[in-house]
């Protein structure tokens, strides 16, 4: 499968099997689906998940929010959990205002849900790790 890296945009290809091993950019040496969030923005966004297949959770924030700031580390963890099956990735909304505009983004935090680079669903407000994965695991 196809793997695009969020620091440098080259686009990897993972064998099947291999998403949960740590896979690096074959370009720059990041790894690229980590157990962490990435970060992604204006400049990256559309690249990054227009060609990765896996799906793509995008967390919409901004840093004067507290609802966002409460659920940073359920994101956080819910990356972890979700390592190599998933690319959990975080968008200042502020800082990024065409990809905001672009979702129509009025409220956050707002979690998308992107496969091959299309919205399957979203979610407003805060919440916590284990119903960020559940809600992840069951598409539809
Ligand atoms: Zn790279």
């Amino acid at each position: 499968m196809l793997v695009v890296c969020s620091h440098c945009q080259a686009t990897n290809r993972v064998p099947d099997g291999r998403a949960t091993e740590d896979p690096t950019c074959g370009q720059c040496g990041q790894p690229i689906l980590p157990g962490t969030p990435v970060e992604l923005g204006d400049a990256t966004f559309e690249r990054v998940v227009a060609r990765t297949e896996v799906p793509v959770l995008v967390d919409f924030w901004a840093a004067w929010c507290g609802p966002c700031r409460m659920m940073a580390p359920q994101f956080e963890k819910a990356a972890a959990r979700l390592k190599g099956r998933a690319l959990l990735a975080k968008v200042n909304s502020d800082e990024n205002p065409q990809t905001s505009a672009r979702f129509g983004i009025r409220s956050i935090p707002t979690l998308v849900m992107l496969e091959g680079g299309r919205e399957v669903k979203r979610q407003a407000g805060a919440t916590q790790a284990a119903q960020i994965v559940s809600w992840a695991e069951h598409t539809g």
